[in-house]
Parts: C-alpha cells; sequence; structure tokens
C-alpha cells in the first residue's frame, strides 16, 4: 500500500493564555507551536489527528471548558476514560460523561453506531482534558521548586 503523507495536527496547550488546540505538524519531534496570544503553545502528549477531526476536537474543548472542572477532577476524568476503554465499554464510559458533560449527548447518535469513532472521541476528550489539567503560567519553571524551609 503506497504511503500518502497526510496533514498531521498535534494536540497543544498554551501556559499563556490557556488554550488547547490542535497545530499541524511541521516537524518530526516537535515539541511547541505558536499561539494566536503571541506565547508558545507546547504539544501535550496523545494521539495526533487528522484534518477531518479538527472541528470535533475545538467542540469537545467547548465542551470540556464549559464544565470548568478543576484539575484534580479532570485528571479523574481522565482516568474514568482510561479505564472503560481499557474495557472496551465505549457506551457505558460515553454515558457517564454525558451526566457530567450533558453536551455530549448531542454528538451521540453520530457515534452510537460505531465503537471504534466512539472510543476515538473518548481519547480526543481525554487528550483535551489532559492538557486544560496543565496549570497556566505557574508550571512555566523548568524544574520543581525546592519546599522553603525555615532555619530552626
Ligand atoms: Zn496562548
Amino acid at each position: 500500500m503506497p504511503y500518502f503523507h497526510s496533514v498531521q495536527f498535534l494536540p497543544t496547550h498554551c501556559r499563556a493564555c490557556g488554550s488547547v488546540a490542535l497545530a499541524i505538524r511541521s516537524t518530526q519531534n516537535q515539541a511547541a507551536a505558536p499561539c494566536g496570544c503571541g506565547g508558545t503553545a507546547f504539544v501535550v502528549p496523545g494521539p495526533s489527528f487528522a484534518e477531518h477531526e479538527v472541528a470535533l476536537f475545538d467542540w469537545l474543548v467547548k465542551v470540556a471548558r464549559y464544565a470548568q472542572l478543576r484539575p484534580a477532577e479532570a485528571q479523574r476524568v481522565c482516568l474514568e476514560i482510561e479505564t472503560g476503554l481499557a474495557r472496551a465499554d465505549q457506551p457505558g464510559t460515553y454515558a457517564r460523561l454525558t451526566e457530567r458533560f450533558p453536551s455530549l449527548a448531542e454528538l451521540r447518535p453520530q457515534l452510537a453506531e460505531s465503537p471504534a469513532r466512539m472510543a476515538r472521541a473518548l481519547r480526543m476528550l481525554e487528550t483535551i482534558l489532559n492538557a486544560l489539567a496543565i496549570p497556566a503560567k505557574s508550571l512555566s519553571l523548568s524544574t520543581a521548586p525546592v519546599p522553603h524551609r525555615r532555619e530552626a
């Protein structure tokens, strides 16, 4: 089968403005991309996406943001998705997530027929929540701060 080079999009998170977006992959080991705010958006762990998935990604970012989860909650939901996918329980996982993100109900009819597409959407949401769980700005230090200790 011939190999077609298609455009790939990488999930990124900008610590300056907190936006989560897809950036066109330009190099093999790309770590960052310019953000619309003028800052730098860093590539977050997760799969790369195709052009036809960009609209869904942007929509899921809005859905995830609307829920205003705290980072710890976002991480818990990521784990829930991970566990659900490991058990191949897409419908059950999707139903539980719909309780927390009611807008997901709008997307369900498009995914219900295909476990693979549902898994892909769940993976996408997991990637977004993972990125949203990254604190803004405060993590711009390259090393963890040493706890301040008072002299006794
Ligand atoms: Zn930005």
